[in-house]
């Protein structure tokens, strides 16, 4: 609750309202703590919860006159592109507190777009106590909650630690827990410690975004393709809301993409322009140019049919190609 006390003053001011657009009906739960660490501050809380449906999210957004949002980074893309949620313009959103493992760049600047606002990513997860790290001002990498949790970045492979600057896998260990204390906990994440000071001012170390994580990513041919950058290129079709990526790896060593694709509900997208902006991911050219990768193949998901994949961690899918191994 102080995390989320003196992590939200960098975002709203006395008197504004926030709208959580996180689970919150359970004492503790993420929504509930962070309505009580706002209330300290007078800002008022809306405890809304995840989004299943976008347009009523984003009229129940519009109609409380939220200040601040605060959500999963897919979810309040679907509010935002939902016809409430654009009707809401520029101006009166200040400020969207992303979060979960690791936020999408081009999220984040579609939410700029559309509202003219702050975008500020949170880092944590449940083993943390929920609260790992938040942006400041600066928007240039995540203050870390010292006080209670020791983070280390180590190299993938050995555990070896990395010197501050160096990229390697996020680790983390508890210094005041009492229950389930955890050591050097792996959370599969990629970052790095940033070594310069924050032009903030703030003496707490930094820890760079998150690029992706380790099982974000699978080897194709001489390539490796990860998830954040299909994120990076999908995301910026405007119609998108969410993908899902399966890899099927045959026994010939050739591999094939299958992308469900769920969309803006009503708006007509082409299986072509899905393709062409594959295609603009260099893995994926590469692959298909080396013949390691077959065409890939794209499904819409039936609007309104999709189930998001909420808090859970995004991640490729690999299957064997059921086909190949007959
Ligand atoms: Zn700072």
């Amino acid at each position: 609750m102080d995390f989320f006390h003196h992590g939200m003053s960098t975002l709203v001011r006395t008197g504004q309202r926030v709208a959580v657009l996180l689970p919150g009906e359970r004492p503790d739960s993420v929504g509930d703590l962070l309505a009580r660490g706002l209330r300290r501050l007078d800002v008022d809380a809306l405890a809304y919860g995840p989004v299943a449906d976008a347009e009523s999210a984003a009229l129940a957004v519009a109609s409380y006159r939220a200040h601040c949002l605060v959500g999963i980074p897919t979810q309040v893309l679907a509010v935002a592109r939902s016809r409430a949620g654009t009707a809401i313009g520029k101006g009166s959103i200040e400020s969207v507190l992303l979060s979960t493992d690791y936020v999408p760049r081009a999220i984040a600047k579609t939410l700029e777009e559309v509202w003219g606002c702050r975008v500020f990513t949170h880092y944590g997860m449940t083993e943390t106590g929920l609260g790992g790290g938040v942006e400041c001002e600066a928007l240039d990498g995540y203050h870390l909650r010292e006080g209670d949790l020791y983070f280390e970045v180590v190299d993938h492979e050995t555990g070896e630690a990395c010197p501050d600057g160096a990229v390697g896998e996020v680790v983390f260990t508890t210094l005041t827990r009492r229950g389930m204390p955890l050591i050097r906990y792996r959370t599969g994440d990629i970052s790095r410690i940033i070594p310069q000071p924050c032009p903030c001012g703030s003496r707490l170390r930094r820890m760079d975004r998150v690029r992706g994580r380790w099982d974000g990513a699978v080897r194709l041919g001489g390539c490796t393709l990860t998830l954040s950058d299909m994120d990076e290129s999908l995301f910026r079709l405007s119609s998108l809301l969410d993908y899902r990526v399966t890899v099927s790896k045959k026994g010939d060593g050739r591999s094939r993409l299958h992308v469900d694709v769920h969309k803006v509900e009503g708006e007509s997208f082409t299986e072509r322009q899905v393709l062409r902006t594959l295609n603009e991911v260099d893995a994926i050219r590469k692959c298909i140019a080396d013949g390691c990768l077959e065409m890939p193949t794209v499904r819409f998901s039936p609007d309104g049919r999709w189930t998001t994949t909420g808090v859970s961690k995004r991640k490729i899918v690999t299957i064997s190609d059921p086909v190949t191994l007959e």
